[in-house]
C-alpha cells in the first residue's frame, strides 16, 4: 500500500505543483494499492511529500524543520518545491528517510516510487498498455477521488486529466487555482525566485482554456489565475503580453459554459500578481469590457517611494502607478485593490516613509501585506548600502499598521446592514464563516454571521447572500495570511 499525505509551505503557485503532483501518484491507483490520508502525521501515512518553500531564509528554515519533524516521526519523506532549487545538501544528506526529490513539474520519479520499480523501455509494451489502462485509470481514478469526500464538505475534490493530471484539492470551496506561468524575467533586487523558478514560462492559451472548461465542468465557480508576473503573460511564447486575450477568451468559455448549462450563478474569475510597469490604462478599460472578471486587483507595489522603487529594480514612477489607481477607481464602482509593502528597505529614509504612509492614506487601499525588509543572503539587495536598523523598521511598522486598520476598519463598516455575497467557508454551531465575494480565498478577511441570517443553501462551497449585523467584527484565522 503506498499510503501517502501531503503538507504545502508556501505559495498558491506552490499549491498547483502538489496538486500535479499528487495527481500523479494517483494515476497508479490501478497498478497499485494507493490510499491519500489527510492527516500527515497518522500513523497509516508511510510516505510524506513536503512542498518546500525556499524564497527566504526563514522559509528555507521552515522547510528544514518540517522535514526534521517527519524524518524524526519515521515518515518517508518525498521533497519537492522552491527549497529543491537552493537545498543544503549537508542537512539533506542527515535525514534518515528522505526517498525522493521531485524535481519542478517533472514527474517521472513519481512512477519508480510509487510502482517501486523503473519501467523497461520497450515502446509498442508502452503504447498498448497505456490505451489499456487509459479506460481502467479513469474509472479507478475517480472511483477514488469520489472517496476522499471532506467530512461536511458539500463537493468532492476531482482530477483533470489534461496532458497532466492534477487533484484540485480546492474544489469543495468552489474556487480553485489556475496557474498561467512559471518563473519570472524580472530581478528585483530582493527577490530570489527567477533564480529559483527560472525565466518566465507561460502555459499555452488552449491549454489553459481547456483546463477552465474543465474546471467549470467540475462546478468550479471562481478561479484564481495566478503566475509570478501575470501583467507579462505570455511574452516568452507569444513575443508579446497575451494576458487580456487570454482573459477574453476565459470570459467567452465561461459565456459558452453558462449557455449550455445555465448555472445558477455565473462563474467568474480574479489575477493575482498585476506586475506594475507594463499595466497601462489600455489593459485596464479592456478589462471593463469583460462580463466574469472580479474587479480584484492585486498589484504588489512594493514601495510608492521612487528612490526606493529604483532600489528595489522596480521599473515605474509614482506618475505611472497613481494614473492607473485612479483610473480603477473611476471605472470599477466596487474595485478591491490589494498590494504589498517592504519596510525597512536599504536606503529607506523618514521621507520615504512618510511618502509611503501619504500613499495608504491616500488610496484607502482593500487590503495591503506588510513585510519587513529582510536581508536575504541570496538576494542582490543584501549586498545594498545604508541598511535600515529593525527597531526602526518595526517602529515603521508599528506607525502604518493602525492607518490600514482604520481603512478596513471604515470599509467593514461600511458594509453592514447591506446585502452580502459569499461562499460558506466552515459551518459552526450557530453561525457560519463566509468568503466575501470580493475577498480573495485564504489571503483576505471572511465574515461571521449567524446561520440565521444565511439566504441559500448552508452547504460548505455553496454560494450565499447575507447582510452583516451592526455587531459583526472581521473574522481573521489561521488559515487566512495577508502575505502570501
Ligand atoms: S516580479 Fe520581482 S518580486 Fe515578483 S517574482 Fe519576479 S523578481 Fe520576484
Amino acid at each position: 500500500m503506498f499510503a501517502f499525505s501531503a503538507i504545502n509551505l508556501g505559495c498558491s503557485k506552490n499549491m498547483v505543483d502538489l496538486e500535479f503532483a499528487i495527481g500523479e501518484i494517483l494515476k497508479y491507483s490501478d497498478r497499485a494499492p494507493i490510499e491519500y490520508i489527510e492527516d500527515p502525521e497518522s500513523q497509516e501515512t508511510d510516505y510524506v511529500i513536503v512542498n518546500t518553500c525556499g524564497f527566504l531564509s526563514s522559509a528555507r528554515q521552515e522547510s528544514e524543520e518540517t522535514l526534521s519533524y517527519y524524518d524524526n516521526l519515521g515518515k518517508k519523506l518525498i521533497l519537492m518545491g522552491c527549497y529543491v532549487s537552493v537545498k543544503d545538501d549537508a542537512f539533506l544528506a542527515g535525514l534518515k528517510n528522505l526517498v525522493s526529490i521531485v524535481p519542478f513539474m517533472s514527474y517521472s520519479v513519481i512512477e519508480e516510487l510509487v510502482l517501486g520499480k523503473k519501467s523497461k523501455f520497450n515502446l509498442s509494451a508502452i503504447v498498448k498498455a497505456k490505451q489499456a489502462h487509459k479506460q481502467s485509470k479513469e474509472k479507478t481514478l475517480s472511483n477514488y477521488l469520489a472517496s476522499i469526500e471532506a467530512p461536511g464538505k458539500g463537493k468532492k475534490a476531482f482530477v483533470w486529466r489534461g496532458d497532466e493530471v492534477r487533484a484540485y484539492m480546492h474544489a469543495p470551496f468552489s474556487y480553485e487555482y489556475l496557474k498561467i506561468a512559471e518563473g519570472c524575467d524580472n530581478n528585483c533586487t530582493f527577490c530570489i525566485i527567477p533564480t529559483i523558478r527560472g525565466r518566465q514560462t507561460s502555459r499555452s492559451i488552449e491549454s489553459i482554456v481547456k483546463e477552465v472548461g474543465v474546471m467549470l465542468e467540475q462546478g468550479i465557480q471562481e478561479i484564481q489565475i495566478i503566475s509570478q508576473d501575470t501583467t507579462r503573460y505570455g511574452t516568452d511564447l507569444y513575443e508579446e503580453p497575451r494576458l487580456i486575450e487570454l482573459l477574453q477568451q476565459i470570459d467567452a468559455t465561461i459565456d459558452t459554459y453558462i449557455a449550455k448549462n445555465k448555472p445558477a450563478n455565473a462563474p467568474t474569475y480574479r489575477v493575482y500578481y498585476l506586475y506594475p510597469d507594463i499595466l497601462s490604462l489600455d489593459h485596464l478599460s479592456k478589462l471593463t469590457e469583460l462580463k466574469h472578471f472580479l474587479p480584484y486587483f492585486d498589484i504588489p507595489f512594493q514601495h510608492a517611494s521612487e528612490n526606493i522603487l529604483k532600489l528595489m529594480g522596480r521599473h515605474y514612477d509614482r506618475a505611472h502607478i497613481d494614473s492607473f489607481i485612479e483610473y480603477i477607481r473611476d471605472h470599477f464602482p466596487a474595485s478591491f485593490i490589494r498590494t504589498s509593502f517592504i519596510i525597512g528597505f536599504p536606503g529607506e529614509t523618514d521621507a520615504d516613509f512618510q511618502i509611503l504612509l501619504d500613499f495608504v492614506s491616500k488610496y484607502q487601499f482593500e487590503s495591503v501585506g506588510i513585510f519587513e525588509y529582510h536581508d536575504e543572503p541570496l538576494a542582490a539587495s543584501s549586498k545594498l548600502p545604508n541598511k535600515v536598523d529593525e527597531s526602526i523598521a518595526k517602529n515603521r511598522i508599528k506607525e502604518i499598521t493602525p492607518v490600514l486598520n482604520r481603512v478596513y476598519d471604515g470599509k467593514f463598516t461600511a458594509r453592514k446592514w447591506k446585502k452580502q455575497v459569499g461562499y460558506i467557508m466552515d459551518i459552526k454551531d450557530s453561525t457560519v464563516i463566509v468568503r466575501p465575494e470580493m475577498a480573495a480565498p485564504e489571503i483576505d478577511d471572511y465574515d461571521e454571521v449567524f446561520t440565521s441570517s444565511i439566504i441559500g443553501a448552508t452547504r460548505i462551497g455553496s454560494k450565499v447572500e447575507y447582510i452583516l449585523p451592526i455587531d459583526a467584527s472581521p473574522h481573521r484565522d489561521d488559515t487566512i495570511n495577508r502575505h502570501d
